[in-house]
């Protein structure tokens, strides 16, 4: 059961004078972890962004979900449906309190606003919050932060969470605990999980490391 599907994939930026993504083939079965790992400009986060429907690739072929990305005009509803994600800077929105925060993926939708509220706080209870729920981003530190966004990642009930260096910017007992968290929802979910990652530690947890070069995929 095929969940992501990349084939010769090819994502230009700057009008074609650079190719972020060259050649890419890549599948991806559904419930599996995976790590993208490779040096610091080499396209782990544009693969991430293809595969999230934040942006669209120039040429080849990807399909998400059943979703074919190339054809795909209404990406922000295929993102909605499907998709989570987990990026280091949080994107939390400041003058939100917590729970605010984890219901954001939900505004839009046909979900009541009880109902939004009930899914957020328990999603917050656990990953531990629960006595946060009424503060400002900003009175959290980083791992509270990043469990914050977590929780609001799995709001939606994606069937992909997308992880940008999920355990960055953490001190390393954190980096665990949200290891940790993200490997758990993995597992008793069954929800596939791609994390772009430095840390050749947290790579290693994944069931699979792909490796990242100038754009193009490398045998590992
Ligand atoms: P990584 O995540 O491996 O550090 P990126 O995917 O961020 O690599 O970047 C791959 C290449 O594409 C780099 O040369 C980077 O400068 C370029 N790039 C990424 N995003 C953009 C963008 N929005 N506009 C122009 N160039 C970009
Ligand atoms: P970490 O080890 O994850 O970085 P910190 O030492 O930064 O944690 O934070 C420990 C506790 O202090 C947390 O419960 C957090 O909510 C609280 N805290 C951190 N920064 C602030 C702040 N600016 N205002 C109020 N409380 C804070």
């Amino acid at each position: 059961n095929t969940i992501i599907k990349i084939k010769n994939l090819k994502k230009e930026y700057e009008d074609g004078s650079i190719i972020a993504l060259n050649n890419v083939d890549l599948e991806i079965e559904r419930g599996e972890s995976v790590s993208i790992i490779g040096p610091s400009g080499s396209g782990k986060s544009t693969l991430l962004n293809m595969i999230g429907g934040l942006d669209k690739a120039n040429e080849g072929q990807i399909s998400v979900a059943g979703v074919n990305l190339m054809d795909n005009s209404d990406l922000s509803n295929f993102r909605s449906n499907e998709i989570g994600f987990v990026f280091q800077l949080h994107n939390l929105i400041p003058n939100l309190t917590v729970l605010e925060n984890v219901q954001i993926p939900l505004l839009g939708t046909d979900i009541d606003d009880k109902k939004m509220e009930e899914r957020a706080l328990k999603l917050l209870k656990s990953v531990n919050l629960e006595n946060k729920v009424d503060q400002k981003p900003t009175k959290l530190s980083g791992g509270e932060r990043q469990r914050v966004a977590i929780a609001r990642a799995l709001v939606n009930h994606p069937s992909i969470i997308l992880a940008d260096e999920p355990t960055g910017a953490l001190d390393s007992e954190t980096q665990e605990v949200i290891l940790k968290l993200l490997l758990d929802i993995h597992k008793k979910e069954n929800v596939t999980l791609i994390m772009v990652t430095h840390e050749p530690y947290v790579a290693k947890q994944a069931d699979r490391s792909i490796y990242v070069l100038d754009g193009k995929i490398k045998p590992t």
